[in-house]
């Protein structure tokens, strides 16, 4: 095993704001172990996030760390306009929806012009994240007029959720595509999806982006759980949006949505983030609640690849303890239960056994399993696209998974992968010399000593991505 006691397999996801967009900040936030920074394009000016992309590239720079760049889109994401000030909506009062433009004083304006074609009578209207719940008591085009069932304070610009609608709204808006562009304009490594409700979606945003970026598919309503599988297949990574999830679905179906999105990622060997309120009581404290300790544990024991933090650390108090809380939380898990990983390795392997088998599924599982029997401290793997990583990674080793890349974009997408340490290697024209080049930097990087056995996969010739065929005992 690596001599590093700070490795994880698990990796952390963190979502930057105000609270961390300084080098000092976001410095403290990659020190205590973040591997992932996302980017929130529902909030902000596009120059403010502009200059956040190159804060990050900038920090991970100094600090020489493959550090992905996520950038999140807004979506079909309905939301509250400007409001004057917060508004108290009483219960069992009515309120009126009404689109921005035309909204007068004293009703609530919204950024869907088509609210109203799309409600009907009796259905529920959202605030905040599902905190404030209305009713639709009648509908007038352009305004919705709804009942207050559980009242409070509304502030502008919170979210709007409609359970019981099927929204036409488009799955890539104008500020979708704007916002891609930008992600793109600063070197995103992953985009991600908000509100995927079929695969076509996310077809919809691979056609806008160039090949190299990798899409995240966010899970957050119930029409995507029905088409679950081939949106799995369709992205590159999943997330389990619990915020949104657990407001478009009763919150009592998340825990199991969960399980069964992590396993259906796990068997297509896509990457999967559980995200949302892992420790959200660390916007405001210094230590998490032991069901928030818990809630980190189980996301790791249900075989997720990264956990994400959100105003943990874009807006709250103690980011950098909440990250470091994490990291706590993972050691943890992995050093004492390693046991559930070897489980899902061999159901995986059974599984393999009724499908269609694939060269390199084979060379993955035979690699994972010569790694075991010889006790091996690691698995090296050469990959240029991060292919051969990905596929081993997905039959969950007990060891790491060193993936040498000529290709920093590749080392820092690797940096989600589950088990994953992206090594950055010089371009070299042979297999001979790549090995000589990967056991300096094993030695040099404390992953393996001289003399120790290793097991070696790759894809060859190097240049073409997505075989995985080579498979090599060596010694350090
Ligand atoms: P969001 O997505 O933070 O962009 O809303 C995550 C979620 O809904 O859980
Ligand atoms: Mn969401």
């Amino acid at each position: 095993m690596t001599q590093d006691p700070e490795f994880r397999k698990t990796k952390i996801v963190a979502t930057l704001g105000p609270a961390t967009a300084t080098p000092q900040a976001l410095g403290a936030l990659l020190d205590a172990g973040v591997d992932v920074v996302r980017i929130n394009s529902s909030h902000g000016t596009p120059q403010v996030r502009a200059e956040w992309m190159d804060l990050v590239r900038r920090v991970r720079q100094e600090r020489q760390r493959h550090v992905a760049l996520l950038v999140d889109l807004q979506g079909p994401r309905i939301r509250v306009g400007a409001l004057r000030e917060p508004r108290t909506l009483a219960e069992g009062s009515d309120v009126t929806f009404a689109p921005e433009d035309e909204a007068r004083e004293t009703e609530i304006p919204t950024t869907y012009t088509a609210l109203a074609t799309d409600v009907a009578t009796g259905a529920r209207i959202l605030l905040d994240d599902g905190l404030l719940v209305t009713e639709v008591v009648a509908v007038a085009p352009p305004r919705v007029r709804a009942r207050v069932v559980y009242g409070g304070v509304l502030k502008s610009n919170k979210g709007i959720n409609l359970p019981d609608v099927h929204v036409s709204a488009p799955a890539v808006t104008d500020k979708d595509r704007e916002d891609i562009a930008l992600a793109i304009g600063h070197g995103a490594d992953y985009i991600a999806v908000s509100f995927v409700r079929r695969v076509e979606d996310v077809h919809a945003v691979r056609s806008l982006v160039p090949a190299g970026v990798r899409l995240v598919a966010k899970i957050e309503k119930a029409a995507a759980l029905a088409d679950l599988a081939s949106i799995v297949l369709a992205a590159d990574v999943i997330m389990v949006a619990r915020g949104d999830l657990g407001v478009e679905l009763p919150f009592e179906r998340v825990p199991l949505a969960q399980k069964r999105i992590i396993e259906l990622a796990n068997l297509h060997g896509r990457a999967v983030i559980t995200a949302t309120q892992m420790l959200e009581s660390m916007i405001e404290h210094p230590r998490p609640t032991r069901a928030e300790a818990s809630d980190v544990a189980n996301a790791i024991l249900d075989g997720t690849d990264a956990v994400m933090l959100s105003a943990e650390t874009a807006t709250g108090t103690y980011p950098e303890l909440a990250v470091q809380a994490m990291a706590r939380i993972i050691r943890e898990i992995e050093r004492e239960a390693p046991d559930g990983r070897r489980l899902r390795q061999r159901r995986r392997g059974d599984r393999l056994g009724d499908g269609p088998a694939t060269v390199d599924d084979a060379i993955a599982l035979a690699t994972c399993a010569a790694a075991e029997i010889l006790a091996v401290p690691l698995i090296v793997c050469f990959t240029k696209s991060g292919f051969t990583a990905r596929k081993i990674a997905a039959f969950r080793p007990a060891v790491p998974i060193v993936g040498f890349s000529t290709e920093a974009a590749t080392c820092r997408q690797l940096a989600l992968v589950w088990g994953v340490i992206p090594e950055l290697a010089v371009r070299v024209p042979n297999y001979d010399a790549m090995l000589e080049g990967a056991r300096e930097r094993l030695v040099a990087r404390g992953h393996a000593r001289p003399g120790d056995r290793i097991v070696v996969t790759a894809g060859v010739p190097f240049e073409v991505p997505g075989t995985t065929n080579l498979l090599k005992v060596e010694t350090v």
